[in-house]
């Protein structure tokens, strides 16, 4: 296999990725080889690629402090309407590459790393990724930064600096097992601690009601914190080695078992949409809120507003922005300070915390609703639970809420009670939520409910990841789709324009010969890069239904073995994710994909038509390799069970086309009536793909063929036809390239620009703006 034109090439002919002038490239040299000596304290005898790669990431940064410093000073002097995103996970996969990519500096460090004879794309490979998220939820709100930024608004980001983000995936024999992500082992160059500006945040204890108001005292504290990505104050940095293996459902106390203090901000639960009802997450939630208030609260005395106490606008200078339920106590803490501490009187508190406070919902799964025992909150956090009360008191003069008679507190109740807006993130989803799960509440107060469809940033999942398409669009369009994604409707004016259609090609061509080289170098698979590459990747979830897919495959698989001879269209279909530690069923989903893939991929009747692949420790960067190379797109969740998904966008942008679900057919006796579908489903159970152990899928097919919420049968023979057809529309590969333009042309409004503007105008009350911040050397106009 040849190598492919290398990134280092390609990124070359783009001029968005900035000028490497002789004078910047000479700087970013000097810059480097004085990180190399002075910070790291190494010279090139002793220097592994690690250090090269700290060496450019401190070269890089300067760049950002600069700016970072000014932006502050900028918005202290503008004192404009402030943001906070708060959020319990941020996804935010390597910041290398788009620091780089977003400061225009990427062309010039290049060739400065280049002339310096190391290697980009090895230097790059040495970033740990932030996993400090589980799926969407998290590489939304890490969109969101990207995003908020490039409007400049003046935003901020709270979560969490997990000491350890979402585990690493290991497939061993077949099985999923789970390692810890010690991903600041070798220190983070892209933060800055503020030992500083540590705050309190207590819990426990009991309240006080005295003649000068509510007191929360008997209280432990022990929990300090530091600035933006909170983080509990390590004193001692963990001394075992984190490398080792950690079995199933023991995997959190495994972590926590490390080092007995400071557990809070030690790991990120590894749940996707589904709730786990355990004290140190509850912690946690409350942690990001009170750490994240009092910091408001700072900056907002800090303000001229401040002084302005009687000024309407005062109540209007911050938006919080509530990233699922997750940081809901953001509400009763809001009423906590303003009653207790400021003194400020229910009805005015409740005023301003309506105001400010704005919730967005995730999911309609019922076991990802986030529902807290009360005597479990009445221990941990006594005032916050009076305040509930008492919210639930005054509220239920018109109706229920948020207690019930399982004494469990409703945090979606709570949210949208305490909050102006309520979104979902899609339009269907966001129509489900009004009919269905918020329906009363809707009812009551329709002025509440919006929509805030999602999106994604096209720096990262297009310009970053796809130097090469971004390329080919940048000729025919110029760049200012960068900024302003609906310009890529300008290219159905080439949808038949050979050309393109052949450049459309030859980048996906290139990209996928590239993922195949990099599967056999990391993984040691062999894949046929002539053959349709088809990704299913997004976290193992029954409701996604990886299950449907498994019958696809088998389903061609005996297709293929019954007709042998019959010109087959080859595919090589991978599926990747991980699935939550506890959670059996998704951990039995993975052990089937790879039993289908150790018979199909051995079977040489088959050859290279069809290879079953599952991609172990799916994740950011993995996605940023894979999607570019993506020539279908599987979206194939239960209708009304996925809120939006992002997934389907990055792929869309990148020149995949979907082979999606719009709805759920009924339920019925399908089993017998579809003779393949049967056929699977015996293999399945018969051990056919686990002769070793012919029952080890028993529970999945009683699953299936029982109790299937999520009704995989019902859609199966219409996925079938659907990927008939898909098929045969591979076999020309003019016609598919000519949809692959009309899908990318289409993408504009799934940039997440388009998301927050909308937030902002709708929910913020602000407005965006392109407005340059000065750069660090201007002054002020
Ligand atoms: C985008 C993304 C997701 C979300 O994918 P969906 O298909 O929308 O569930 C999950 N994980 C990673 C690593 C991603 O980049």
């Amino acid at each position: 296999m040849s190598k492919p034109l290398s990134d280092h090439d390609k990124r070359k002919q783009i001029s968005v990725r900035g000028i490497a002038g002789v004078e910047n490239v000479a700087e970013l040299k000097v810059a480097f080889n004085r990180h190399f000596h002075f910070t790291l304290v190494k010279d090139r005898n002793v220097a592994n690629k690690r250090d090269y790669y700290f060496a450019l990431a401190n070269t890089v940064r300067d760049h950002l402090v600069g700016r970072w410093i000014r932006t502050q000073q900028y918005y202290y002097e503008k004192d404009p309407k402030r943001v906070y995103y708060i959020s319990l996970e941020f996804y935010m996969g390597r910041t290398l590459q788009n620091t780089m990519v977003n400061l225009a500096l990427e062309n010039a460090c290049d060739e400065a790393i280049y002339q310096l004879g190391l290697d980009m794309e090895e230097l790059e490979d040495m970033e740990e990724d932030a996993g400090l998220g589980n799926g969407g939820l998290g590489c939304l709100a890490a969109c969101f930064l990207d995003s908020m930024a490039s409007l400049g608004l003046a935003a901020y980001g709270y979560g969490i600096r997990y000491e350890f983000g979402i585990f690493n995936q290991k497939i061993v024999n077949g099985w999923q097992v789970e390692e810890a992500d010690d991903w600041l082992r070798y220190g983070n160059p892209w933060e800055k601690a503020r030992p500083e500006s540590m705050r309190p945040v207590k819990f426990y204890g009991r309240t006080e009601h005295t003649p000068d108001g509510v007191k929360w005292v008997d209280t432990q504290m022990g929990e300090k914190n530091k600035v933006l990505l909170w983080q509990l104050d390590a004193t001692n940095e963990p001394s075992m080695n984190m490398d080792s293996v950690i079995n199933v459902g023991g995997y959190i106390q495994a972590v926590l078992d490390r080092n007995l203090c400071e557990n809070i901000s030690r790991v990120l639960y590894p749940n996707d949409n589904f709730f786990e009802n355990k004290e140190l997450r509850l912690k946690q939630e409350y942690f990001v809120v009170a750490a994240t208030l009092q910091d408001i609260v700072r900056r907002f005395k800090a303000s001229m507003f401040w002084l302005q106490r009687d000024c309407p606008h005062r109540l209007r200078r911050v938006a919080i922005q509530l990233n699922d339920t997750h940081p809901a106590m953001a509400i009763p803490e809001l009423m906590r300070v303003l009653l207790d501490e400021e003194k400020l009187g229910w009805d005015k508190a409740w005023d301003v915390c309506v105001r400010t406070c704005a919730y967005t919902n995730h999911t309609v799964l019922p076991e990802a609703l986030e529902r807290w025992p009360i005597d479990l909150f009445h221990h941990l956090l006594p005032r916050h639970l009076e305040i509930i009360f008492e919210i639930n008191r005054r509220f239920m003069e018109v109706r229920e809420f948020p207690g019930d008679n399982d004494r469990l507190l409703n945090m979606a109740h709570l949210c949208i009670v305490g909050s102006h807006a309520v979104n979902g993130v899609a339009r269907i989803h966001s129509e489900i939520l009004i009919a269905t799960l918020f329906k009363d509440f809707y009812e009551l107060d329709p002025h509440k409910f919006q929509n805030k469809t999602n999106g994604i940033t096209p720096r990262r999942w297009l310009v970053m990841c796809n130097p090469g398409l971004a390329e080919v669009i940048a000729e025919k369009i110029g760049e200012e789709f960068i900024r302003d994604l609906d310009q890529l409707k300008r290219l159905l004016k080439f949808v038949n324009d050979d050309a393109f259609i052949r450049d459309i090609a030859k980048v996906k061509q290139e990209n996928k010969l590239k993922f195949a080289v990099h599967l056999e170098e990391h993984y040691k698979v062999k894949i046929n890069p002539q053959s349709m590459f088809d990704f299913q990747v997004k976290r193992i979830h029954e409701y996604k239904r990886q299950l449907l897919n498994c019958l696809h495959m088998i389903t061609y698989y005996n297709r293929i073995k019954k007709e042998p001879n019959k010109h087959w269209t080859p595919r090589t279909i991978m599926v990747g994710g991980k699935a939550a530690p506890g959670y059996h069923t998704a951990k039995m989903i993975i052990r089937l994909i790879t039993a289908i893939g150790e018979v199909v991929n051995h079977d040489p009747v088959v050859g290279d038509r069809l290879k079953v692949i599952f991609l172990e420790n799916y994740r950011v960067t993995l996605a940023e390799k894979a999607i570019p190379s993506a020539d279908l797109s599987e979206q194939i969740s239960t209708a009304g069970t996925e809120a939006s998904g992002t997934g389907n966008m990055k792929f869309m942008l990148n020149g995949a086309l979907t082979i999606g679900t719009m709805d759920g057919a009924n339920v019925e006796m399908y089993y017998n009536r579809i003779p393949e579908l049967k056929q699977a489903m015996d293999q399945i159970a018969g051990g056919f793909f686990s002769p070793k152990q012919p029952d080890l899928f028993k529970e999945l097919v009683d699953l299936l063929m029982h109790h299937d919420r999520f009704k995989v049968f019902a859609d199966y023979e219409a996925y079938i036809k659907c990927q008939d057809k898909v098929n045969q529309l591979y076999k020309n590969p003019k016609e598919w390239t000519k949809m692959v333009i009309h899908n990318i042309a289409g993408c504009g409004k799934f940039s997440s620009d388009r998301t927050i503007a909308q937030y902002a105008r709708e929910i913020w009350g602000i407005e965006p703006s392109l407005e340059k911040i000065p750069a660090p050397d201007e002054k002020l106009k």
